[in-house]
């Protein structure tokens, strides 16, 4: 391959305690915690709104914040606060008011019970409202590009194309939200993507929303629309999230993949859209929009402390330093089209997630959360959904918060520290909490 050598001079347009990089549910409750404690923090987003694949992608609802049998909420903490925010613009569902099977769970009984419908333009505005008000200074339309690294392996600075070109940042302590491990990866820490075996990520699909649907004819059918469609209601009366077909082999780390997975997928759209307004319910739905964005559901993986593996998530494995707890299902879609998807293994009731889960091998100053938190690919397919990543994403602004306060590595953060922390703010930490 050709190559070229590239240098310049970059102003440096602020310093930090915690620079979190990725506004998406990990990122949002990252930056908010560390900013409520009294850290210098900012947010960069690459687009123009805060919520991730949530608003970007249209990607909804929240899947379950309970336990697997539906019986117990495990995730609270900031979780709580974005949905009582949206709710409060009537635009969130709480979960406590959906059950499954449902037009709320797209009659999926499984793992399903007590969603959290959401409409995405009201949920960026309560992510607006709740950053600005806990002190995080925002920019959007900035994406992360590199980083400089010292010789111990920590991030000096970090690399931005923004509005006004290439500049750069600097901060005591980072937290990689970015979705995909951009800033682990640049920053050498050890990655993998797909299935650790080599096998392909999951697919990647395009959501899209219809209105006009006729709910009680819908929930009078009792069923889910033709596999591989699945149409949740959103909170508004005949609204509906389509999370529908899928693109195999996509390659989210390649800019010719991701383009030609994007132009199949708003094809797929039209067909789905098709096979819908067939059914009961939907004859005069109409296509409000399509999402802008490609749901990916799985890049990088980083290699960290620890690897919750699929025999933690089945047995519900206790950890010392567990941060959160969660109950959804191992949720892997077909890799290759051929081999079906769906649930695969038995996963506890609850299981916990520890902090060497969140810390990336070998930079003594990067924090991962989110859906890219060193876990098996199968494994992560429970911990991908966004309750989780806002959980991680908690757990790592607080962690950032006592790094960046004591000078010490996030290796060394004191986990009883961290745990009581977590619990002051509303966060659940253990199963026998
Ligand atoms: C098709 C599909 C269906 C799904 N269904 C559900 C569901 O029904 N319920 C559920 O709870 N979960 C669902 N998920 C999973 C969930 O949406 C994601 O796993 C979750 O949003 C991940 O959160 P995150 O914060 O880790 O990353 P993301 O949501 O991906 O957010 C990352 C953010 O970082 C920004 N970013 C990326 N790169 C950079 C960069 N270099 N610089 C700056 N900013 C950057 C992005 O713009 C984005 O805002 C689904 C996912 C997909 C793809």
């Amino acid at each position: 391959m050709n190559r070229i050598s590239y240098k310049r001079e970059l102003p440096v347009i602020g310093e930090y305690d915690v620079a979190v990089l990725g506004g998406g549910p990990a990122g949002v409750c990252a930056a908010i915690e560390a900013a409520r404690t009294g850290q210098k923090t900012v947010l960069i987003e690459a687009s123009g709104m805060l919520g991730g694949m949530a608003t970007t992608a249209l990607v909804g609802p929240f899947m379950t914040c309970y336990d697997r049998d539906g019986d117990r909420q495990v995730v609270h903490g900031i979780f709580d606060e974005i949905v009582e925010r949206t709710a409060s613009e009537n635009g969130a569902v709480y979960p406590s008011e959906t059950d499954a099977p449902s037009i709320y769970s797209s009659f999926i009984k499984r793992y399903h019970k007590h969603v959290t419908p959401f409409d995405s333009f009201a949920l960026q505005l309560a992510l607006d409202d709740l950053t600005r008000e806990a002190g995080v200074e925002l920019f959007f339309y900035t994406k992360f590009v590199d980083c400089e690294v010292s010789e111990n392996g920590s991030i000096v600075s970090v690399v931005l194309d923004a509005p006004q070109g290439l500049v750069a940042m600097k901060a005591k302590e980072y937290i990689d939200c970015t979705g995909n491990a951009d800033v682990a990866f640049s920053a050498g820490v050890p990655t993998w993507n797909g299935g650790e075996d080599g096998s392909a990520p999951q697919p990647a699909t395009l959501f899209f929303e219809i209105d006009g649907v006729d709910d009680e004819v819908y929930a009078a059918r009792n069923a889910r629309p033709p596999r591989p469609v699945k149409a949740y209601k959103m909170p508004e009366k005949g609204r509906y999230k389509v999370n529908h077909e899928r693109v195999y082999f996509v390659n989210a780390n390649d800019a010719r993949s991701m383009t030609d997975a994007h132009i199949e997928a708003r094809r797929q759209v039209l067909k789905s859209f098709e096979t819908l307004r067939s059914l009961p319910g939907f004859e005069k739905a109409e296509l409000t929009q399509v999402a802008p964005v490609l749901g990916v559901r799985e890049s990088r993986h980083i290699v960290g402390e620890y690897r919750i593996t699929v025999k933690d998530v089945c047995e519900g494995t206790r950890f010392d330093d567990s941060i959160c707890v969660f109950g959804y299902g191992m949720d892997v879609h077909s890799r290759d089209g051929k081999v079906s998807g769906g649930f695969h293994g038995e996963s506890a009731n609850m299981y916990e997630i520890p902090y060497r889960c969140l810390v990336p091998k070998g930079c003594p100053n990067l924090l991962v959360a989110g859906k890219t938190i060193s876990a098996e690919s199968q494994a992560a397919g429970s911990l991908r959904v966004m309750p989780a990543c806002m959980a991680t994403g908690q757990a790592a602004g607080a962690a950032a918060a006592i790094a960046a306060s004591r000078g010490i590595a996030v290796g060394e953060v004191p986990v009883g520290e961290l745990k009581s922390n977590l619990k002051a703010h509303g966060a659940v930490t253990d199963i026998d909490e």
